[in-house]
């Protein structure tokens, strides 16, 4: 079988990445290649079978990040990259007691509904599980106060995401017992989690500092304490993880994990101006429809990701603060006439000042 005709490899899969996704470079390398294998093992399931008289297990993905470092992005990109059908759900919406079965077998409906109900399709895709982490348990002391309610989230998540044959509705609306229900078979369907973990980082610092008192450190070098507070997450190991309150049994279904780094001003300048669909490339794209060039000094970039950082919610308060700078130039552009270049300065950030228009000269204006 010749693998490499067939799918991307793992270096193609990440240079399409690197279009769109700024840094995270280790976990767009462990993504990369565990994109390759998965679809590697579900093109080539009967042959590996056959030669190798082996079966592989499906390889999901646990992504560990602040908000807005890109989780999702990665996940959807992913998606986008391998043209499969992808969908995104938020796992708090799957807390209701009693009807946890209903909820989880939502979230195939949804992929389903994606492709048309085309089930072969469906199977092939992502499903990317936001909010990981607020379904672990609250306490991980065994008490009368224990909360359950993740725990049975977690439970009922467990069979899909390993692979299942599930039922479900085919257009939509509840099961009943009359109705013929689709056969999906969720065993080659790529689940991706993605939570922000917070306190996880003194999960495990607290570890690492226990190794070091017990002089651990003088035995196994490689365990020291690393000098940057998000450093601390390198150092994951699935039973953090369980003193996080993830169970042990919904830990094994998510073999790979990866971190995401906090964005930093140097990340959030690039995030603007450089991926193929950035923020600043968009809005130039709209004004340039209008045959309007939009300019950014480079005072304005730096202004704008100031602001962003006192948002602290990585790349995603971008957005919100363009459509804010920009909303009255878009309001009153339309309405004018002969406008060539509309610039955008460092005070139209700072103090909400007008932004430079030049008009076409020897044009009424
Ligand atoms: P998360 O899922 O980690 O909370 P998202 O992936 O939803 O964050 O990111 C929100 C938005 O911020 C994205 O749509 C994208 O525009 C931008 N963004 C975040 N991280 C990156 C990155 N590393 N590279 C490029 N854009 C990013």
């Amino acid at each position: 079988m010749d693998i490499k005709k067939k799918i991307l490899t793992p270096q193609e899969i990440k240079k399409k990445l690197d279009d769109y996704i700024i840094g995270q470079n280790t976990t767009k390398k462990i993504l990369s290649v565990a994109i390759y294998n998965h679809y590697k093992k579900i093109t080539f399931q009967t042959e590996i079978k056959e030669q190798y008289n082996t079966e592989l297990n499906k390889s999901n993905i646990l992504l560990i990040g602040p908000t807005g470092s890109g989780k999702t992005l990665l996940a959807e990109t992913l998606a986008k990259i391998l043209n499969i059908p992808f969908v995104i759900v938020d796992a708090t919406s799957l807390t209701e007691a009693g009807y946890v079965g209903d909820d989880v077998e939502n979230i195939l409906q949804r992929l389903l509904q994606k492709c048309h109900y085309n089930v072969q399709e469906a199977e092939k895709g992502i499903i990317y599980i936001d909010e990981i982490d607020k379904i672990a348990k609250k306490s991980n002391n065994v008490s009368i106060t224990r909360d359950v309610s993740g725990e049975g989230v977690q439970q009922a998540l467990l069979k899909i995401i390993e692979g299942t044959i599930a039922s479900v509705p085919p257009q939509g609306g509840r099961k009943h017992p009359d109705q013929q229900c689709l056969q999906i078979n969720t065993a080659k369907i790529l689940f991706i989690c993605g939570g922000t973990f917070d306190g996880l980082d003194k999960i495990v610092h607290q570890k690492i500092k226990n190794k070091t008192k017990i002089g651990f450190y003088q035995f196994n070098k490689e365990v020291q304490i690393p000098k940057k507070k998000n450093n601390f997450l390198k150092n994951i190991e699935p039973k953090d993880l369980i003193n996080f309150g993830l169970i042990p049994e919904f830990i094994g279904r998510l073999p790979i994990i990866a971190t995401l780094n906090p964005i930093d001003k140097n990340m959030l300048t690039k995030i603007l101006c450089e991926p193929k669909n950035a923020l600043i490339k968009q809005y130039q794209s709209i004004f340039a429809l209008d045959n309007i060039k939009l300019k950014f000094t480079k005072q304005s970039i730096q202004e704008i990701v100031k602001q962003a950082i006192l948002k602290n919610i990585g790349a995603r308060g971008l957005r919100s603060i363009m459509e804010n700078i920009l909303l009255n130039t878009m309001y009153e552009l339309p309405s004018m006439k002969n406008v060539k270049t509309v610039q955008i300065t460092q005070s139209v950030i700072q103090k909400n000042n007008k932004p430079i228009i030049i008009f076409h000269k020897n044009k009424e204006s």
